[in-house]
């Protein structure tokens, strides 16, 4: 349908499955049409000893838009969705890209366009973007209407160390702040329960001032997988189209314990290479749209 369709702002590798080629597929799955703008255009994630390959910069960035603009195809996005960009200039550009969407739909009498940002900086305490891209991002979160951080980005986007469900409701509470209305801290450890790693939705509503908080756990899976975050959300846009956002928190959630668990059982171990532990999105695609478990996601008192 008509409003099933994404400008997902996004990585593009060759090999492997992060950004837009994390993101494209579970969306197409979902019967979306995802138009892909790539950010960069790399051989490989930054995790492997080498990268090769090619980064926008704001020019290039703005002459798709321009391409975009003069077809008239920006008043089709019913969906924007952003994760890595690592240019200050591109990140500051998007507000202006969403809002211009938001006129353009709104002029047509169409649903308002509504904003995933992934503000992808970094992970595991490393940041691997610029101290100006986090300014640009905490300026960027006014515009959007879901945030979904890992925690570490939540921790230095808001100054609050996310530790456990306390912080994370203090690091959720400064984008509410900021004029984010939905956030999800997608996953962060606790020294209680090493076998789960917990997350938190929290939901501001600003015509009531009120806020609903809930949270879940899912099982940890010992080692580090890249680009489970641009899957989250792009399955989190997806089922949050037919879903509350609750219930697609909890599906998103499945996906990836699926996605995960299908990775380690070709192989993508904890400790296994790199190139072993990218994430087996294509092998079953069945599972991106219903996945076998779905977290419970508890409303907080
Ligand atoms: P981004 O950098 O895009 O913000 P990320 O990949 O660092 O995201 P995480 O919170 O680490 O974000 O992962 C996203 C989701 O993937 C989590 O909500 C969780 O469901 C799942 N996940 C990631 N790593 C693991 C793991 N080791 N064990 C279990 N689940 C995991």
């Amino acid at each position: 349908s008509d409003d099933k369709h994404v400008l997902s702002i996004h990585s593009h590798v060759t090999h492997g499955y992060v950004g837009n080629k994390a993101a494209t597929f579970p969306l197409q799955l979902h019967g979306f049409d995802v138009d892909a703008i790539n950010t960069v255009s790399l051989s490989n994630h930054s995790g492997y000893p080498v990268i090769k390959g090619h980064r926008m910069d704001l020019e290039e960035f703005t002459t798709i838009m321009e391409g975009l603009r003069a077809n008239d195809f920006l008043s089709d996005y019913a969906y924007v969705l952003t994760g890595y960009i690592n240019n200050r200039d591109i990140v500051r550009q998007v507000a202006e890209t969403v809002t211009e969407i938001r006129e353009k739909r709104q002029k047509q009498g169409k649903k308002d366009v509504v904003f995933f940002c992934d503000p992808v900086m970094g992970d595991d305490g490393r940041l691997y973007c610029k101290e100006e891209v986090v300014e640009a991002y905490r300026e960027l979160l006014s515009h959007a209407d879901v945030a979904t951080p890992n925690y570490f980005e939540a921790s230095v986007l808001s100054t609050v160390d996310v530790k456990d469900l306390e912080s994370a409701i203090e690091a959720a509470n400064w984008f509410h702040t900021k004029g984010t209305p939905t956030v999800v801290i997608k996953s962060f450890k606790m020294e209680d329960d090493p076998a789960h790693l917990r997350f938190l939705l929290s939901c501001h509503d600003k015509a009531t001032g009120s806020t609903k908080r809930y949270t879940g756990v899912v099982p940890y899976h010992e080692g580090r997988y890249t680009g489970t975050g641009d899957v989250f959300a792009a399955s989190l846009v997806a089922f949050a189209h037919s879903d509350p956002i609750d219930v697609a928190v909890g599906k998103a959630m499945g996906v990836l314990q699926d996605l995960i668990k299908a990775t380690i059982e070709c192989g993508g171990s904890g400790k296994a290479t790199l190139s072993s532990r990218e994430l087996r999105v294509t092998s079953y695609p069945d599972r991106l749209q219903h996945p076998s478990s779905v977290a419970l996601v508890t409303p907080l008192p």
